[in-house]
C-alpha cells in the first residue's frame, strides 16, 4: 500500500501544520541568495541605471531597440534559462529558487514582465509538457534568448472564459501540418516573439489543444503595440494567424488537453505574481523609508509622524507576511515534485502534478500579493506627496505597473472563485481532502478552544486565531452549503467572502509558522524575533477584520431565523477581539525598518 502523502494542496485548512514542515525565507542557501543578487544587480545596473524618469517613458514601440538590448543582455547573463534543465542549457533552478529569482526580477518594472514571460508562461509549456524532440529543438535556444517566447491564450471574445476561443487548427489533407486560423489578443512579448505557444481547438473539439508555433512558419500578422496604463515597455500586441502551417510534430502534449495545460501554467504564473509583489513591496519600502527620513516638514522628517509610521508599518508587515506564504508554497511544490519523482513519475509528470497540487495556495497568494502590491504603490505615492505624482521618482510608474497584476493570470475575481472551486473539488469529488473527518473536529475545537501548540505560551493566542479562521471558513461553508446546496457556487458574492476567509487563514498561518520556526533557530536575535512577531501580529489584526466583515456579509446573505443567530454567535466567539495595541505594534515595526533602511 502506498503511504498517504502529507503534501496535499489545501490540507492546511484541515490540519495543524508544524513549523518544522514549512520552509522559511531565512533558510535560503548562499547559492540561492547568489541567484537573487545576480538578478538584482542586473536590474539595478541595466534598468535603474538609465534613470527612473527615462524608464517611466520607455515605450514598447518607440523604444523597441532598447527593450531588445536589455532582453539580449539578460539572456547573456543567463536570466532566460532559469527554469530550463541544465541538459538543455538552462540553470535548472528548483521552483522555490525560481520564486526568489522572480522576487528580484520585479525590480525591473516592465522588463520583469518581458523576462518573466520568457521564463514562465512562454517557455514552461515546453519545459513541462514537451517531448524529448521538442525540448531538444527549442529549449537551448530559449535559454540563450535566441528565441523570444510568448503565450497566446486570450482572444477578443475569450478572456476569463479562456476555453471559449475560436482559433482553429485543422490537419491538412496531406496529414503533415495543422493549418492555424484565428486571432489572439493581449500577447506579452508578441511584438518581437519568435515563438508562440498557441491554444486552439482542433476540428470540432470542445477543449483546446496547444501548439508550438514559430514565427518563421509564416501566416502570422501582428497588431500595433497596445497603448497601456502601465508596463509600457513590455510589448503587448494582437496576433493574427492566417493559415499558419504548423508541422504535425509541434502539437504540444495531448490533443484536447491544452486547457488543462493553460490552467496549470497559470498556477505557476500566479505564485510568481505574488513573489514579484513581495519584491515590489520591499523595494517600495526602501524608497519610502529613504524619502520619509529625509523629507522635512514642520521642522522634522515626515518619518516621525504617526500617520506615516502607520503606513510604513503596514507595508513592512504585509511584505513580511506575504513572503512567508510565497516561499512556503514554493518549497511545498519542490517537495511534492521530489516525492512524485521518487514514487516513479516521469520528470514531466512530477513538474506538472506538483504544480497542480497547490492550485488553491497559488490562487490565494496571487490575489493577496497583487492587491498588497497595488495598495503599497498607492500608499508610497501618498508618502512621497507631490513628488510621488511626478515621473521623476518612479513611484507613479510602480503604481501604474502594479495594477495589471490584479487582471492577468486570471483576474482576482476568477482566482477567488477558483480557490473555492478547487477546495470543493478536492473535498467532494476527488476526496483528496478528508473534509468529513476534519468537519467532525470543528465543534470540539470551538467548544474547547484547543491550542494545537500548547506549550510555553509563545504565540498561543495567535495560533488559536489561525485555527479559528479555519473553523470559521468550515462552519460558513458547511452552513451555506446546507442551505444553498449546489446553488452556493452561483452566489458569487458569498464565494468571494469565503475566499477571503480561506486566504486569511493560510496567510496568517504561514507568518506565525515562520516566526515560531525562527524562535527555535540558532542565531536569531531577540530584537529580530520581536519585530517579526509584531509584523505577523499587525497583519493578523487586519486579517481578523477582513474575516469578520466577510463572515458577516456571507451569513447575512444566505441565513435567516434561528440558524442565522446561532451561526453568528459562534463566529463572533471565534473572531473575538484581538488584544494587541495596533498603533504601538505598527509603530515598533516602522521604527525598526526606518532605522534599518529596509525590511
Ligand atoms: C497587459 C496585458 C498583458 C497580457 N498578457 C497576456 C498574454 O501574454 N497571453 C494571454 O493569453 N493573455 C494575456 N493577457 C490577457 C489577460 O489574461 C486577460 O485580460 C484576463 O484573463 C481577463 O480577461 P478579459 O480582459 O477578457 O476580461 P473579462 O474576462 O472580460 O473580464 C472582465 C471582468 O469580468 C469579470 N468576470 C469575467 N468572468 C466572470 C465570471 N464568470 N464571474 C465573475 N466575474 C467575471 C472579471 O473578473 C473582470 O472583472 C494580458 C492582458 C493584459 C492587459
Amino acid at each position: 500500500m502506498p503511504t498517504q502523502s502529507n503534501l496535499v494542496g489545501g490540507s492546511f485548512l484541515l490540519k495543524t501544520t508544524s513549523p518544522n514542515d514549512v520552509f522559511i525565507a531565512e533558510e535560503f542557501s548562499e547559492e540561492q541568495k547568489m541567484v537573487f543578487d545576480l538578478v538584482k544587480d542586473f536590474m539595478l545596473r541595466e534598468v535603474h541605471g538609465m534613470g527612473l524618469e527615462k524608464v517611466a517613458t520607455l515605450d514598447a514601440e518607440k523604444d523597441r531597440d532598447k527593450v531588445l538590448e536589455i532582453f539580449r543582455k539578460a539572456s547573456e547573463t543567463g536570466l532566460c534559462g532559469v527554469s530550463i534543465d541544465e541538459q538543455y542549457g538552462g540553470m535548472g533552478l528548483g521552483f522555490n529558487t525560481g520564486l526568489l529569482y522572480t522576487e528580484a526580477l520585479s525590480l525591473g518594472f516592465s522588463f520583469a514582465t518581458t523576462i518573466g514571460c520568457q521564463t514562465s508562461i512562454g517557455s514552461l509549456p515546453i519545459v513541462w509538457y514537451g517531448n524529448e524532440e521538442q525540448k531538444a529543438k527549442y529549449l537551448p535556444k530559449i535559454a540563450t534568448g535566441e528565441l523570444a517566447c510568448s503565450y497566446c491564450l486570450t482572444e477578443p471574445s475569450a478572456g476569463s472564459d479562456a476555453n471559449s476561443g475560436k482559433t482553429k487548427a485543422v490537419l491538412n489533407p496531406e496529414g503533415t501540418h495543422y493549418l492555424l486560423n484565428g486571432q489572439k489578443m493581449w500577447i506579452t512579448n508578441g511584438g518581437f516573439a519568435d515563438l508562440f505557444i498557441v491554444f486552439a481547438k482542433m476540428d470540432n473539439d470542445e477543449k483546446l489543444s496547444a501548439f508550438i508555433v514559430e514565427k518563421a512558419f509564416g501566416g502570422i500578422e501582428l497588431g500595433k503595440e497596445e497603448k497601456k496604463m502601465g508596463i509600457k515597455a513590455s510589448s503587448t500586441v494582437q496576433v493574427f494567424f492566417n493559415n499558419t502551417p504548423i508541422p504535425k510534430e509541434n502539437l504540444l502534449g495531448e490533443r484536447g488537453k491544452g486547457f488543462n495545460m493553460a490552467l496549470n501554467i497559470l498556477n505557476s504564473g500566479r505564485i510568481k505574481i505574488a513573489a514579484g509583489g513581495v519584491g515590489g513591496m520591499k523595494f517600495g519600502l526602501e524608497k519610502v523609508i529613504d524619502y520619509a527620513n529625509q523629507r522635512i516638514q514642520f521642522g522634522v522628517p515626515i518619518a516621525s509622524f504617526g500617520a506615516i509610521k502607520q503606513k510604513i508599518g503596514k507595508i513592512a508587515s504585509t511584505a513580511f507576511v506575504l513572503e512567508s506564504g510565497v516561499y512556503r508554497v514554493g518549497a511545498d511544490v519542490d517537495k511534492k515534485h521530489d516525492e512524485l519523482l521518487k514514487s516513479g513519475s516521469s520528470g514531466n509528470e512530477a513538474k506538472i502534478n506538483a504544480m497542480r497540487e497547490y492550485a488553491i495556495e497559488c490562487a490565494v497568494m496571487k490575489i493577496h500579493g497583487s492587491e498588497a502590491m497595488c495598495s503599497t504603490a498607492d500608499e508610497s505615492i501618498q508618502i512621497f506627496g507631490g513628488m510621488g505624482y511626478s515621473m521623476e521618482t518612479g513611484v507613479e510608474m510602480a503604481y501604474r505597473d502594479a495594477r495589471i497584476t490584479k487582471i492577468y493570470e486570471g483576474t482576482n475575481e476568477i482566482n477567488r472563485m477558483l480557490s473555492l472551486a478547487e477546495f470543493y473539488k478536492r473535498a467532494f469529488q476527488t476526496k483528496e481532502l478528508k473534509i468529513r473527518e476534519a468537519g467532525k473536529e470543528i465543534p470540539m475545537n470551538v467548544l474547547k478552544n484547543i491550542n494545537p501548540f500548547g506549550g510555553n505560551g509563545f504565540l498561543e493566542p495567535e495560533f488559536q486565531f489561525v485555527e479559528n479562521l479555519k473553523s470559521v471558513f468550515m462552519i460558513i461553508t458547511g452552513s451555506a452549503g446546507g442551505k444553498l446546496k449546489a446553488k452556493l457556487v452561483e452566489e458569487q458574492e458569498i464565494v468571494m467572502n469565503l475566499a477571503d476567509i480561506l486566504a486569511m487563514a493560510f496567510i496568517t498561518e504561514s507568518a506565525f509558522l515562520r516566526v515560531k520556526k525562527l524562535s527555535t533557530m540558532p542565531g536569531i536575535s531577540k530584537a529580530d524575533l520581536d519585530i517579526k512577531t509584531k509584523m505577523a501580529q499587525s497583519y493578523l489584526y487586519d486579517a481578523l477584520d477582513i474575516a469578520r466583515t466577510a463572515a458577516a456579509n456571507a451569513i447575512d446573505s444566505y441565513a435567516d431565523g434561528a440558524s442565522k443567530w446561532a451561526v453568528k454567535r459562534v463566529i463572533k466567539s471565534l473572531l473575538k477581539p484581538y488584544n494587541i495595541n495596533p498603533k504601538d505594534t505598527r509603530r515598533a515595526v516602522a521604527d525598526f525598518v526606518l532605522e534599518k533602511g529596509k525590511l
